[in-house]
């Protein structure tokens, strides 16, 4: 007879490790440096730390600032990859690969020697060229992106004004790369449109909460847990999560598999989102980045629960 799964801890018990781990894992946040966030945004705050874990069944978990907002960043990636696949399905790979880049995030280098093809949706290249599917399948480019985070989280998802303002200012590197892979085909509509929906994209408020609640559908075989609704298919939701635990963290992803052994996805505000297939979405955030751009204190807690928990898939 197959055995069966080991019982969830209790929620007290889930309640204790989440503090726990947060007590051990903030204070690290003083070894890293907040990514230039406008000094208005909470995402500035390095002491700012949040753990959030949100069930299949609807509980959650959390502690610290996890319902303080802040921009999404490269966060939503993960939703933006979600929103392309559901109109144009796997075609989306004809114009993005599925490898890790080992380079940094806003990387120009690799797109040059590999003929503007981004190595994976979750490089900015990548993400890119995402938002340029987009604008040629959607109607509503950016609702359908902004609208799907919304359902998955049960409350209309608005853009930070301050955070798009700032993102726009430091939109040279991304227009760089539009153009670059204009030369090459790869996008096709005018690299201000295409920059436009990205950065109004990763300027989307969320929470530690709301992170951890949106990734579900990604634990539950691409069936959103809240409303019963299929964002995804079961393969398509799968190969997001493959995405996510190879390409989700710039180039630590390796490092993340091994530490923390579950798909993730960071962002420049100090954000991990991740899941735990059958069990839970999580999130930890926490602005003080390390060298890689991943949260430290962020990444840190998340590899102390995968350990407390057993989360591991591998
Ligand atoms: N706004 C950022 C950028 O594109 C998002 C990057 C990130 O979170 N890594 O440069």
């Amino acid at each position: 007879m197959p055995s069966s799964p080991p019982a969830p801890p209790a929620t007290t018990e889930l309640e204790e490790v989440l503090a726990d781990v947060a007590e051990r894992s903030r204070h690290l946040a003083g070894e890293g440096e907040v990514e230039d966030q406008p000094e208005e945004l909470p995402s500035a705050e390095s002491t700012r730390f949040a753990l959030a874990l949100a069930e299949l069944d609807g509980t959650e978990h959390v502690t610290g600032d996890a319902d303080v907002g802040f921009a999404v960043q490269s966060v939503v990636k993960v939703f933006a990859l979600t929103a392309a696949l559901r109109l144009v399905g796997e075609d989306l790979f004809d114009r993005v690969g599925r490898e890790p880049s080992g380079d940094p995030f806003n990387s120009l280098v690799q797109l040059e020697h590999e003929g503007g093809v981004p190595r994976n949706p979750f490089i900015n290249a990548g993400a890119l060229v995402v938002c340029d599917v987009l604008l040629g399948a959607a109607d509503d480019p950016y609702g359908a992106v902004a609208g799907l985070l919304g359902d998955l989280v049960g409350e209309e998802a608005a853009v930070d004004d301050t955070a798009l303002d700032a993102e726009r200012e430091s939109s040279a590197l991304n227009r760089a790369i539009g153009h670059l892979m204009t030369s090459f085909g790869t996008v096709r509509h005018p690299v201000d449109e295409v920059v436009e929906l990205y950065v109004r994209l990763c300027s989307l408020t969320v929470t530690t909460r709301t992170l951890a609640r949106a990734s579900r559908f990604l634990a539950n075989d691409g069936v959103d847990p809240r409303t019963g609704t299929p964002v995804l298919t079961e393969p398509l939701a799968r190969r997001v999560n493959a995405l996510m635990l190879t390409c989700g963290t710039y180039d630590a992803a390796g490092q993340f598999a091994y530490d923390l052994g579950f798909p993730c996805k960071s962002g420049v505000a100090g954000a991990v989102m991740g899941d735990v297939p059958g069990r839970f979405g999580v999130c930890a955030w926490s602005p003080p980045l390390d060298e890689k751009g991943n949260s430290r204190a962020g990444r840190a807690a998340l590899h102390l629960l995968s350990e407390r928990l057993g989360l591991s898939l591998l």
